[in-house]
């Protein structure tokens, strides 16, 4: 082993070293690793295998989720499982068990990376992706895996307004479970008044920036979900004027998810210019509000606390991911840059690096019961 490094300076807490990583960052001293340290569930840093840090910082994102990871350790997977496409969602769960319920303090998502690449090669290349999409394919690659099919009867609640009819889900998963939405969009005609209405499933919600400076997550919030008028090309066919008119959209959501995720559009395009905003969100750590945002009759979980956030780091091509997740275990916050795990202070979460943000209408509780301390 080659000599130890001195650590990088540090502003607040420790900076927990990690053994047995042979990660092109980290050189660690093993046995320093291993004193005063304990080795919490779910605290477990992840290797790079050349440039995956925007695998690793959504791992850690979904590992902190608990209900998630708790599906998985639980085996309750395993009945849900689809024949054809049940790699990605079994390695998944290798990998949270690893995180959860294992001895080491960092581990690698080799199988969890070659069960993915075998169906989206990008991912098996060394370079660089971007973390929402990642997370959209791996979102939607373990619902595939576990999706049941449902056959439902018609709405038969007359009371609930058109407007606001739920689509009826008939394939559900652990993924539609806890991560998915659904907007409602309201489309009048600005000529003739008539309304129609349009629903639409989500699992993450891309929000403008509103600000190149500062801005707050609200002002994003307050951006997306903002009435939009359509014009010239953008005009929509009116069934009642028979023809092409100007017309007025806005979106709230009629189910809000029990977790939500947020995408900060941070990468801009400007023409044939493509650019980062830098903008400082400020986004709270306790009791989002959405109600403003959610069609009346479906406020039901109204207040919301953050659990993760995936941080981007650097320019477009090139850049770095790490993640800050609060562990339901110790209810401390965490930061994973890949190996590196070092518990942070919750005035830490908030940075101009958030990319992507995770909250969650429920509090967490410890995803199994078997404590190892
Ligand atoms: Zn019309």
């Amino acid at each position: 082993m080659t000599s130890p490094r001195p650590l990088p300076a540090d502003d607040f807490g420790i900076y927990y070293v990690l053994a047995e990583c042979t990660d092109h960052y980290d050189t660690c001293p093993a046995n320093e690793a291993h004193e005063n340290r304990p080795h919490f569930q779910g605290v477990t840093g992840l290797r790079n295998l050349g440039n995956t840090c925007y695998m690793n910082a959504i791992l850690q994102s979904l590992g902190s989720i608990s209900p998630l990871a708790e599906y998985f350790l639980s085996g309750k997977y395993i009945t849900a499982l689809q024949k054809d496409c049940s790699e990605v969602a079994t390695a998944f769960a290798y990998v949270m068990t690893d995180m959860w319920l294992g001895d080491s303090e960092c581990v690698s998502p080799e199988i969890f990376r070659s069960a993915l690449g075998s169906l989206y090669p990008a991912f098996m290349k060394k370079t660089q992706q971007d973390a929402q999409e990642f997370l959209i394919y791996v979102l939607n690659e373990l619902h595939e895996a576990l999706k049941k099919y449902h056959r439902r009867r018609s709405y038969g609640k007359e009371s609930v307004p058109r407007c606001c009819r739920k689509v009826i889900a008939n394939e559900t998963s652990i993924i539609t479970q806890l991560f998915e939405g659904q907007l409602n969009y309201s489309i009048m005609c600005l000529k003739c008044e008539s309304c129609t209405y349009k629903n639409e499933v989500f699992t993450v919600l891309s929000l403008p920036i509103p600000s190149e400076y500062e801005c707050y997550l609200q002002d994003c919030l307050q951006c997306f979900f903002q009435q939009d008028t359509l014009t010239w090309n953008n005009q929509i066919h009116c069934s009642f004027c028979e023809t092409k008119q100007e017309t007025a959209v806005r979106a709230s959501i009629s189910k809000a998810p029990k977790i939500i995720i947020f995408h900060l559009k941070r990468f801009d395009i400007l023409g044939t210019m493509k650019r980062k905003l830098r903008t400082d969100i400020h986004y709270p750590l306790t009791n989002l509000d959405l109600t403003p945002f959610i069609c009346p009759v479906f406020r039901k979980h109204p207040k919301y606390n953050l659990c993760a956030v995936v941080n981007h780091f650097g320019d477009l091509d090139g850049g770095h991911y790490t993640a800050f997740c609060k562990n339901s275990v110790t209810q401390a916050w965490y930061s994973f840059d890949d190996t590196r795990v070092r518990e942070i202070p919750d005035t830490s979460v908030q940075t101009a690096t958030a990319y992507l943000l995770f909250y969650s209408c429920q509090p967490f509780s410890i995803p199994i019961k078997k404590c190892k301390s």
